[in-house]
């Protein structure tokens, strides 16, 4: 596998991510989305919310407040317990998350300086009365009531959200795999506690279907069921699902059932009736929940690990993503043969046209030689490109180039949008 930094810096290269405030040298554990990034982000939301939402009649999307009051975490246990060990080096003051060292570690890993005791660091941010959400998981809890009197749903019923969480990390790392501000991607599957095994294994499946849909290789993840001692002590079962990244296996997205803990403990601490009242015997209850997340940093950095490729392609070499078109930031890249035949030009900008109609993430390009145009559009994982020729302005045919295996057609310019939308559904 490559290592990161080829990753990291392809990203910045073809305006994928950025450091953040990069001109004032940088804050740790920030990235900033380019025109290549973001767009490759709103993809893959788009993709994830068509899979777990609307796809699913019984599954309610929400987009709940990033600041919430000290109560909700009071009562989620993140004031008391969403901490980390930290130690700090006595000399040089970096500081480092104990139980990352390794217990052999005494000493500090960058000026061999002395560390002190561990102390418990907790992780929110503090803004006035308010903390940023260090997860989403609680706006849907929270709101779990006003879904139940506006939809009216039964169970099993679903509440999903997308949204940014805020963690003050002690030692942000490893590119997007951890950072202070993230995406997650996450819903609460509400049901009754003697069908728990039977959701737990469905949302198991529908997991794995999402990493081969969004384009991780599947062979690189790997379930890891968390031993008891690990979980928290409400969760019967949870599975990692972990990823091998280029810094070794590491946790991708979780999988857990949390029992009726949180609604329990938002009842206790709001005093507001938060149970369900069965359709049929009237008799109320506290439902139990299933909870699959999914971080979308990590999943950007799993699909780059996944669709990174180094290959010879007419005796040159060349790097391509193998992105699934469905995400790929780019579809098509348009170009006229040569950049001065006024009359090519003209071609390639109507068909261009035609196709952005359709389509609209597509690019134009008549820069540099054909060659040099294919290797920038395969670098940024762009599927096919489409050349205009003088054999166009007769027949009306344009060559289209696969990326992944360089093969060429000769396909008609009016059939080259439907062709392309059937690819990519
Ligand atoms: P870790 O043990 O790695 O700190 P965690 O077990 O606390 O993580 P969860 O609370 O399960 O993580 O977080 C849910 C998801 O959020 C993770 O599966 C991951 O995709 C994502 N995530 C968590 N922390 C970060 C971070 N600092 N940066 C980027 N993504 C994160």
């Amino acid at each position: 596998m490559m290592n990161l930094d080829t990753i990291v810096g392809l990203c910045k290269r073809r305006g994928f991510i950025f450091p953040g405030s990069e001109i004032y040298g940088g804050l740790a554990g920030t990235w900033d989305f380019g025109p290549l990034g973001a767009e490759m982000a709103h993809n893959i939301k788009e993709l994830w919310w068509g899979h777990f939402v609307r796809s699913h009649e019984e599954i309610y999307g929400l987009s709940s407040s990033v600041l919430m009051p000290e109560k909700v975490w009071d009562a989620s246990g993140h004031l008391e317990s969403f901490a980390d060990p930290l130690v700090e080096c006595k000399k040089c003051k970096h500081r480092f998350r104990r139980d990352q060292l390794g217990n052999s570690v005494t000493k500090c890993p960058e000026c061999k300086g002395e560390l002190s005791e561990p102390r418990q660091f907790n992780l929110m941010f503090k803004i006035g009365e308010a903390h940023l959400r260090p997860e989403i998981a609680q706006g849907m809890f929270v709101n779990f009531k006003n879904i139940l009197d506006t939809m009216r749903p039964n169970l099993p019923f679903g509440i999903a959200q997308i949204g940014k969480a805020f963690r003050n990390e002690i030692a942000p790392r490893d590119f997007l795999f951890r950072v202070r501000e993230f995406d997650l991607m996450e819903f609460e599957y509400f049901i009754r506690e003697t069908e728990w095994e039977k959701n737990f294994e469905r949302w198991r499946t529908e997991t794995w279907a999402w990493i081969e849909k969004v384009g991780i290789d599947k062979k690189l993840v790997h379930e890891l069921e968390v031993p008891e001692e690990d979980r928290a002590h409400y969760s019967k079962r949870t599975i990692d699902f972990e990823f091998d990244f280029p810094f070794g296996k590491k946790e991708l997205y979780g999988l857990a059932y949390r029992g009726d803990y949180d609604l329990s403990r938002h009842i206790e601490h709001s005093g507001v009736d938060l149970r369900y009242a069965d359709p049929e015997s009237g008799k109320k209850f506290i439902p139990h929940v299933i909870e699959p997340t999914f971080g979308l940093g990590r999943t950007i950095l799993a699909v780059l690990c996944s669709s990174y490729r180094e290959d010879e392609l007419g005796g040159e070499k060349r790097i391509y993503l193998a992105l699934k078109p469905s995400i790929a930031p780019v579809k098509v890249a348009v170009f006229p043969l040569l950049k001065n035949k006024p009359d090519l030009v003209a071609k390639a900008k109507e068909i261009y046209g035609q196709i952005k109609n359709k389509i609209q993430s597509i690019a134009f390009d008549d820069n540099g030689n054909i060659g040099k145009r294919y290797r920038r559009q395969d670098e940024i994982g762009t599927p096919w490109c489409v050349t205009i020729d003088f054999q166009t302005l007769e027949d009306g045919k344009v060559t289209v180039r696969d990326r992944d295996s360089g093969e060429q057609e000769r396909i008609n310019s009016k059939e080259l949008s439907d062709y392309f939308i059937k690819e990519l559904n």
